[in-house]
């Protein structure tokens, strides 16, 4: 085994190979588990991040070995359970993520083995977790007024706290953010008309995507960032019929769902007309479609997402522009004429007619397209 240093090169974040069989396989899972778990073992970094890797710590340390060989297979579901998908691991700590051959990629295992324990129906707290997963229509219930008090002062009462914990399990000291009584989207105030003035590496209007958090229970956070822009003289425009991002049923492990909420996103963001949005979401399908075995199309696509960023100005800020590293996979996957083809093609193609190719191709079997 190598022992390179890492954090050297630029992080690779390899797909998530949902539709591969293999992927759904306990016996697989808890081997990359336990290969990722020995490593983390060894390195220690991450031990101030989360309650995660003290959990994995705690376990191998107080094991008979102190090693992860003492430690029992059907603990490693514990430390799954203390991992809400932040990400900070891999984005700040690890150094050994691709292209590092060591391929840890923390986050992707543990959503990996949320995934199946929720696909198994093996989640220790299903009502609570799909009732707290459930931000949209939480916030629109508890926001309804009086509803609104009745919801806050429940949450700050000690008893029905007590009573929470044993019947949905909720801790009754565990902090609760309260609900606004004025929502953020219905009392924000309207963009005044200043002139779009592109910048170098981005648009000059801004499309907000207001998430459930501020548009429920912090909306002080919204109306800040509109003042802002204003004093800027940016223009901006609210996503129009805003609905939940998914990440909450990421966290449950629920992909599907998460998979239908997300794939909203992008019908949000071409009503607002922001290309860097959409762009975004074509990648991210160009990305699915590559999965899917159907190379064709994922160049068809990331033409396309490359077409909509040229069309604002200097194309879409580098940090928006991400999983790239598909588009040269699909390329190895389709060398010759036909590579350069499919690109050519999605790049003609103008943004409805590529927003619409793309949202459809969810909805056929997988497998190679005649695109092109
Ligand atoms: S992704 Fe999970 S394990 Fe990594 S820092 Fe966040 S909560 Fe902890
Ligand atoms: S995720 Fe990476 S940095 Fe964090 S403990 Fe594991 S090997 Fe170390």
């Amino acid at each position: 085994m190598t022992t390179r240093e890492g954090s050297l090169e630029a992080p690779t974040r390899h797909p998530i190979d949902w539709k591969n069989p293999e992927y759904w396989q306990e016996p697989k899972i808890v081997a990359e588990m336990g290969r990722i778990f020995d490593i983390c073992h060894g390195c220690r970094r991450c031990v101030s991040l989360c309650n995660t890797f003290p959990t994995l710590f705690d376990l191998i340390d107080e094991g008979p070995t102190g090693e992860l060989d003492g430690v029992p297979k059907e603990k490693y579901w514990d430390v799954v359970d203390q991992c809400y998908l932040c990400d900070l691991c891999y984005m700040v700590k690890c150094p050994y993520v691709p292209p590092h051959p060591w391929n840890v990629d923390f986050p992707h295992i543990m959503l990996r083995a949320k995934a199946y324990e929720f696909r198994e129906g093996r989640m220790k707290h299903p009502v609570r977790d799909r009732l707290l997963s459930s931000t949209d229509r939480n916030g629109k219930l508890a926001t309804i007024p009086v509803v609104v008090q009745a919801v806050n002062a429940g949450s700050r009462s000690k008893p029905l706290r007590a009573l929470g914990e044993k019947i949905v399990g909720v801790h009754k000291d565990a902090w609760v953010p309260q609900f606004a009584p004025r929502k953020f989207r219905p009392n924000a105030q309207a963009s005044r008309s200043h002139a779009v003035r592109d910048g170098a590496l981005s648009p000059g209007r801004v499309a907000i995507f207001a998430t459930c958090y501020v548009n429920y229970n912090e909306p002080g956070i919204g109306h800040d960032l509109l003042k802002i822009l204003d004093h800027n003289e940016v223009p901006y425009v609210l996503l129009d019929k805003e609905s939940c991002c998914g990440m909450p049923k990421l966290e449950q492990g629920d992909l599907d769902h998460a998979w239908e909420w997300a794939t909203e996103g992008m019908r949000l963001y071409a009503e607002a007309g922001d290309p860097t949005g959409i762009a975004m979401h074509l990648d991210d399908l160009g990305e699915l479609a590559l999965l899917d075995g159907d190379p064709t199309f994922a160049l068809r696509l990331a033409g396309a997402a490359e077409g909509v960023r040229e069309k604002i100005a200097g194309g879409a800020p580098p940090t928006l522009v991400q999983n790239t590293d598909y588009v040269a996979n699909a390329r190895s996957a389709l060398p010759g004429p036909g590579a350069e083809a499919a690109w050519a093609a999605g790049r003609a193609l103008d943004r409805d007619a590529a927003i619409a190719e793309a949202l459809e191709s969810r909805r056929r079997p997988s497998g190679p397209s005649e695109a092109g």
